[in-house]
C-alpha cells in the first residue's frame, strides 16, 4: 500500500499519535537523508515522517540533502508528501498563524543546491508550470476549513537563499513582485518530488510579516512572538495533518504520478547502467 510522507520544517520535528513506530535508516546514492525516517500508523494509514532539518534542528536550508530525502521516501513507497514550512508573510491579509496552500514558486536561491536526480547520461525535463499537487493541497485545505482554521488557497512562495532573513529592500522587492510568502526550503524539494513522481503539497505556516511590516507600520515584532506563532501553528498543522489522513485515496490517481512519462529525452538503449542504478526507485517503472 503506498504511504503518505510528511516532511516537517522549523517547529515541526515529530508527529504525535503515531502508532507502531519504527525508525528506518535509508542509505541513498546521494548521501544520507536529514535523519532516520519514522514509519508509523496514523488514522489507519502508514505514514513516514522526516524532520527536514534533522532532530535538534542541525541542518541549514541550503544544507538539506533534498535528493537523499526524496530518494529515501520514494524507496519506501511514498506516493504523497505533505511538506510543512514556516514562512514570512509578504501581504497584510496573510496573518501570523494563518496557513497557506502554496501553488507557485519563484527561485531566489543562489542555485547551488542540486536540483535534479538526472544527468550522468540520462536527460529528463519535467514540466513544472504547476509545481505543487493540487489534489493533496485540496485535501489539506478542506480539512483545515472543517477545523475552522484560517487557511488561504494559493500563493506564490519566493524561495530565498538564507540563512539570514531578507533585507528590507529584498522584502519590498518581493512585495512589489506580488509574492505572497517567503521561505528557504520548498522549491528544490518540490522539484525533486515531481521528478520522483510523488504528489507534493506545501502547507505554509505564517510566523511573521517579514521585515517590511515593521518599516510600514512601525510595529515591532519580538522574537518571542514569532516563536509563539510557530508553536501555535505547528500544533495546528499537526492536528490538520491527522485529520486529513482519512481523505487520502488508497491508490494515487494524479498527473504527478506520471511526471516522467515523456520527460526522459535520452533513448532507453543509451541509459548508462550506473545512472539506472543511481536513480533506483525513481526509474524503476520505466525499465
Ligand atoms: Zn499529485
Amino acid at each position: 500500500m503506498p504511504r503518505i510522507g510528511i516532511i516537517g520544517g522549523s517547529g515541526l520535528y515529530q508527529i504525535e499519535g503515531l502508532e507502531e513506530i519504527r525508525e528506518v535508516r535509508v542509505e541513498t546514492p546521494f548521501g544520507d537523508p536529514s535523519d532516520l525516517l519514522i514509519l508509523g500508523r496514523l488514522e489507519g494509514r502508514e505514514v513516514l515522517f522526516l524532520p527536514r532539518h534533522g532532530r535538534g534542528h542541525r541542518i541549514l536550508p541550503a544544507e538539506v540533502n533534498n535528493r537523499a530525502n526524496i530518494w529515501a521516501l520514494k524507496s519506501l513507497d511514498t506516493a504523497w508528501i505533505i511538506s510543512v514550512s514556516a514562512v514570512g508573510s509578504l501581504k497584510p491579509g496573510l496573518k501570523p498563524q494563518d496557513l497557506v496552500i502554496v501553488d507557485q514558486f519563484v527561485d531566489r536561491t543562489n542555485q547551488a543546491r542540486p536540483n535534479t536526480f538526472f544527468g550522468g547520461g540520462i536527460a529528463a525535463h519535467i514540466t513544472f508550470a504547476h509545481p505543487l499537487c493540487e489534489s493533496v493541497g485540496q485535501i489539506l485545505y478542506t480539512a483545515a476549513r472543517e477545523m475552522g482554521a484560517s487557511i488561504h488557497w494559493g500563493g506564490t512562495y519566493v524561495n530565498m537563499e538564507g540563512p539570514a532573513f531578507s533585507t528590507l529592500a529584498e522584502s519590498q522587492l518581493y512585495r512589489s513582485w506580488g509574492m505572497d510568502v517567503v521561505g528557504m526550503t520548498q522549491m528544490n524539494e518540490a522539484r525533486l518530488a515531481r521528478e520522483a513522481e510523488i504528489c507534493y503539497a506545501t502547507l505554509a505556516m505564517v510566523t511573521d510579516y517579514d521585515c517590511w511590516w515593521e518599516a510600514e507600520t512601525g510595529q515591532t515584532v519580538s522574537v518571542e512572538l514569532v516563536v509563539e506563532n510557530l508553536r501555535q501553528s505547528s500544533a495546528l498543522a499537526k492536528e490538520l495533518i491527522r485529520r486529513s489522513i482519512a481523505s487520502f485515496p488508497w491508490q494515487p490517481a494524479c498527473a504527478c504520478q506520471e511526471a516522467l512519462a515523456g520527460a526522459i529525452i535520452t533513448e532507453r538503449g543509451a541509459w548508462p547502467q550506473e545512472s539506472i542504478t543511481r536513480l533506483g526507485p525513481i526509474l524503476k517503472k520505466y525499465l
